[in-house]
This record gives C-alpha cells, sequence and structure tokens, in this order.
C-alpha cells in the first residue's frame, strides 16, 4: 500500500512565453505540477488557495487522475499569479510578475484526518507557511522540501528553519549555491546536508540530477528530448514522480531514493513537452513505462 502524501504549494495562474509561443492565465504552481505526477504512484491531497477568479473546471483533469483537492481552500480575493518569459536557450528565464493575491493572507488549515499523513512535500511557496503547514502535523516519516531564488533572497532565515526540519531538499544548482555560497557543487551539497536533511537532490535542467544520501552519490542524466515547449514546473514534476515513488516504495534507502530520482525524471521530461499541465496530465501508463524504459538504456553499460 502506498503512502499516503500531504502537499502544500502554490496554486496559481501561470502566463508563460517562450520560442515556441505564449499563453496567458493556465493551471499552473508548484502544489498542482508535483500532484498531477505524484498521484502516477501514491494518493495525493493538495492544500492551497484560490481566488473567486480560478476557473475550477480546469482542476477536473487532476481530480480525474485521483488528486484529492479537499484541502484546497476557495476565498474571495485574486489567485496567485505568476509570469515567466524564457530566452531562447529555454534555460534561463525572466520573473515578468509574481502576485501572492489571495496567499498574501492564507494561513493553512490542514485537515485533521490530514495531519498524520506520513509524507509531506513543501513545495514551493512562502517559507512561513511552510512553517507553519511543519508546525500542525503528527511527526511525519518523510518531509521533502522544495523552494526558490525569491524566497532565498527574501525569507533566507526562515527558509533556513524549514530546512532544518526535512528529511530532503530538492533545490535546483543556482539555488545551492545561492543558499550557501558555495561556488562547487559538491561542497553546496555537503553544506545544504549539514543544515538538516540527510539527502539532498540537485537539480541541473537539462544535464540530469544529483543526489547525495549521507555519503553516498547517484547521478542522473535527463532525457534528451527532440523539443522543449515550456520548461515551467519541470522541478515541480520531478519532486512529483520523486515523492511520489517513495511513498509508493513505503521506504527510504539508497536503492529506492535512486529509484524515485529516475521516475521523477522521466515525469519531468513530460512536462516540458507543452505548456502548463497539458502533456503531464495526459500521459498514459503505457507511455511513461516506456520513457522510464529509455532512461534504463540510456545510462546502462557494460565494462567487460
Ligand atoms: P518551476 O518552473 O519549477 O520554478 O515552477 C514554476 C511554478 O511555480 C509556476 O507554475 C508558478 O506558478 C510557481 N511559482 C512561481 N513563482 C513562485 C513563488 N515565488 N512561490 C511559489 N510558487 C511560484
Amino acid at each position: 500500500m502506498p503512502q499516503e502524501i500531504l502537499v502544500v504549494g502554490s496554486t496559481a495562474l501561470d502566463s508563460i512565453e517562450t520560442a515556441h509561443g505564449r499563453v496567458q492565465e493556465v493551471l499552473g504552481g508548484s502544489a498542482f505540477y508535483f500532484a498531477a505526477a505524484a498521484a502516477r504512484y501514491a494518493p495525493v491531497l493538495v492544500v492551497g488557495v484560490v481566488g473567486e477568479d480560478f476557473p475550477r473546471a480546469s482542476l477536473e483533469p487532476l481530480r480525474e487522475l485521483g488528486v484529492s483537492l479537499d484541502g484546497l481552500e476557495n476565498v474571495p480575493g485574486r489567485t496567485f499569479r505568476w509570469g515567466g518569459r524564457y530566452h531562447d536557450d529555454l534555460i534561463g528565464r525572466d520573473t515578468l510578475f509574481t502576485e501572492l493575491g489571495v496567499f498574501q493572507e492564507f494561513r493553512p488549515r490542514i485537515p485533521a484526518a490530514a495531519r498524520r499523513r506520513p509524507v509531506l512535500f513543501l513545495a514551493n511557496i512562502q517559507p512561513s507557511l511552510q512553517l507553519d503547514v511543519l508546525d500542525q502535523m503528527e511527526a511525519p516519516a518523510l518531509v521533502v522540501t522544495d523552494t526558490m531564488n525569491l524566497w532565498i533572497d527574501m525569507a533566507l532565515p526562515d527558509l533556513v528553519r524549514v530546512i532544518a526540519r526535512s528529511h530532503i531538499l530538492i533545490v535546483n544548482d543556482e539555488e545551492a549555491r545561492q543558499i550557501t555560497g558555495r561556488r562547487a557543487l559538491l561542497p553546496a551539497m555537503r553544506a545544504l546536508q549539514a543544515m538538516g536533511p540527510r539527502t539532498v537532490v540537485v537539480k541541473k535542467g537539462e544535464h540530469g540530477a544529483l543526489m547525495g544520501h549521507g555519503e553516498r552519490l547517484f547521478a542522473a542524466p535527463a532525457l534528451p528530448l527532440e523539443q522543449v515547449v515550456d520548461p515551467t514546473g519541470a522541478g515541480d514534476t520531478f519532486a512529483g514522480g520523486f515523492v511520489g515513488s517513495l511513498a509508493a516504495d513505503g521506504r527510504v534507502d539508497d536503492e529506492t531514493l535512486r529509484r524515485a530520482v529516475i521516475r521523477g525524471s522521466a515525469l519531468a521530461s513530460f512536462s516540458v513537452e507543452a505548456f502548463s499541465l497539458d502533456r503531464l496530465l495526459a500521459v498514459t501508463p503505457g507511455q511513461l513505462a516506456e520513457r522510464l524504459a529509455r532512461f534504463t538504456d540510456l545510462t546502462s553499460y557494460s565494462l567487460t
């Protein structure tokens, strides 16, 4: 039986421009990307907030995947909005705006039954809200945390407290350097582990991911793709596959962590093939299995 996951994070409307076009006010937010990926492996409950302007019908595909939205509050005010424009290399991006809207006043209320969920994912959102959620939980067996540069700049002391209470931290390479002040990745990872989490996963975009678990290291490539349309949410999708896989395995050790990195990477490779959650929501079990097999093939070799 997979363990049940609780995710708290942004639930948003995104406006995105890439070399392949632009979309406005589409489904986005770290918690939704995460849930769409994690639900492939384990039950997920989303805690977040949207305003009265939010198109609720856009959540139907998430429900069909089995995601529970019972913790998604609907309040007066404007939904969180984020706008971003990607550089032509589809790696660099500029944030055009971040409107917290209803997240400004939000106090997450974890439903009583959900406080005992064994797996908690603190998706990207204000670190003060991540702390608030941690305080409401009843000793989750696994706490996994994500963040972004905005919060490293604006709320580092709170973020450090969140990291200290996390078992696993997922960041990208730039964030790892920004938090620790170390340029080289390995010392940055070791410094992050020294802040609390036994396991640190550093995402490196098209160059894959590097994981430190205790003393051990594991490197996974990103699947080379014919076309990247919109990288938004790739990190949250990775986290969803990663945490979902750990919840399905029901234990955290070197073997399950490595499998989780590959499953996260496979789901992230779908996410970037279309805008918003469009491709991610449409992935069939067969397509996922085929992509996982490509990962195995991509990295297997013989030294004899
Ligand atoms: P990523 O591409 O992994 O950084 O995630 C992009 C998603 O994060 C988008 O769908 C945004 O709605 C959401 N997002 C952007 N900025 C923030 C922020 N400061 N806090 C929380 N979520 C954000």
